[in-house]
């Protein structure tokens, strides 16, 4: 029996093989022309012909985060980066900001690296200010700060502009940014906001499938970067560079995933990245305001994702169950985040989706409660 003739969430055995549409904050739903990208035949990765896929995949992030920094590629997940991102860079301590799951793995990973760190920590659901970045950098014990802008795991996201702001007026302070579920799908100007490493994996804003992700190094963190010790060698910023320079990655690269950016650039390029951007921001908004109509917003007002709606069950709904019943009719949405379970559901409005596969989910929710109303 394959996966696709049992349901998810109730383990029951379904008659027919039934592949749903991805509406989860990742991986997200992948268009077909991406997926037959992937399966392009390989070249060899110290070839001219990958050299050639090299610039242009790493020239195309660069347009689409707006910046002039060196692009690194990593075949692994945003985790890898995540990890690679505070051991180049913190020399004497940092501060991670946390205000949901994702941002809290940010500090577990910095501490189970064994570099000096604090968190600082708002409730879930409320987004970082840019008075409490300012207080905390003050006291001058910190030489990185990591933020996550957009919380997957509450659908807060956070004013990285404000508080980049706030992170430039301080000197030799690094900022760290988790672009995991906003990258390529809402506008962010890395350089004028002197974000020193933006990351991301693919499968979420990028619309593709998991297993590559991508980061943009400052000068200034590069330099940093070969004065800190004990940085492994797998994601040296000093080795990435020595092969970035050859237009290479270090080592074998997920070949199938330079051929789906490749692809997905195009794509990007052709749609236009205000239009990319302004229908994140509508999706966003129909969803939010379907949500407000029988619930509630997770989010604190105001800083609400363009990615992800987290809805709080104010009706108190059977969550497991709705999702189960969706599911049957072949969407996948999902519930609540670790402690957030039963308590919220998520809606991702990411990479390729449009408006009309929103209209499309939110009218099948819609007759799914009355169904279990009745
Ligand atoms: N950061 C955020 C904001 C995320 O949403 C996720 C995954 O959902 C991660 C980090 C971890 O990413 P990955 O699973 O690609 O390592």
């Amino acid at each position: 029996m394959s996966y696709w003739h049992r349901d998810a969430f109730s383990g029951e055995t379904l008659s027919q093989p039934l592949k749903p549409k991805l509406f989860i904050p990742g991986p997200t739903h992948v268009d077909d022309e991406i997926l037959h990208a992937m399966g392009e035949y390989p070249v060899g990765h110290r070839s001219s012909a990958f050299s050639e896929l090299y610039d242009e995949v790493v020239e195309g992030i660069k347009k689409v985060i707006f910046t002039q920094n060196r692009v690194f590629l990593g075949t692994c997940s945003a985790t890898g980066l995540m990890e690679a991102a505070v051991r180049n860079t913190v020399e004497r301590r940092c501060a991670n900001f946390i205000c949901g799951a994702f941002s809290k793995r940010w500090y577990e990973i910095t501490r189970a690296c064994g570099i000096h760190c604090d968190y600082f920590e708002v409730d879930p659901g409320r987004a970082i200010k840019p008075e409490m970045v300012h207080k905390l950098l003050e006291t001058g014990r910190y030489d990185v700060l990591t933020i996550v802008h957009n919380e997957t795991s509450t659908g807060v996201m956070n004013p990285i502009a404000e508080i980049a702001e706030i992170v430039n007026e301080f000197e030799d302070i690094l900022l760290l940014v988790d672009m995991v579920s906003s990258m390529a799908s809402v506008k962010v100007d890395v350089d004028n906001l002197g974000i020193d490493v933006a990351l991301a994996s693919v499968q979420k804003g990028w619309g593709l499938p998991p297993g590559f992700a991508v980061c943009s190094v400052s000068d200034r963190a590069f330099e940093r970067s070969g004065r800190v010790k004990n940085k492994g060698y797998y994601f040296d910023f000093q080795v990435m560079e020595r092969y970035a320079l050859k237009s290479q990655t270090p080592t074998t690269p997920s070949l199938p995933h330079m051929y789906a950016l490749r692809c997905q650039l195009n794509r990007i390029f052709r749609e236009g990245l205000d239009n990319r951007f302004q229908r994140h921001k509508s999706m966003a908004q129909r969803v939010r305001a379907w949500a407000k109509k029988d619930f509630d917003l997770f989010a604190e007002k105001g800083f609400e994702s363009d990615t992800v709606t987290c809805v709080e069950n104010t009706m108190g709904i059977n969550i497991a169950d709705m999702l189960s019943q969706l599911l049957k009719k072949a969407y996948m949405i999902s519930g609540g985040y670790g402690p957030l379970k039963g308590q919220t559901f998520r809606i991702a409005h990411m990479g390729d989706l449009q408006l009309s596969d929103i209209e499309e989910l939110l009218s099948a929710i819609d007759e799914t409660i009355e169904e279990m109303k009745a």
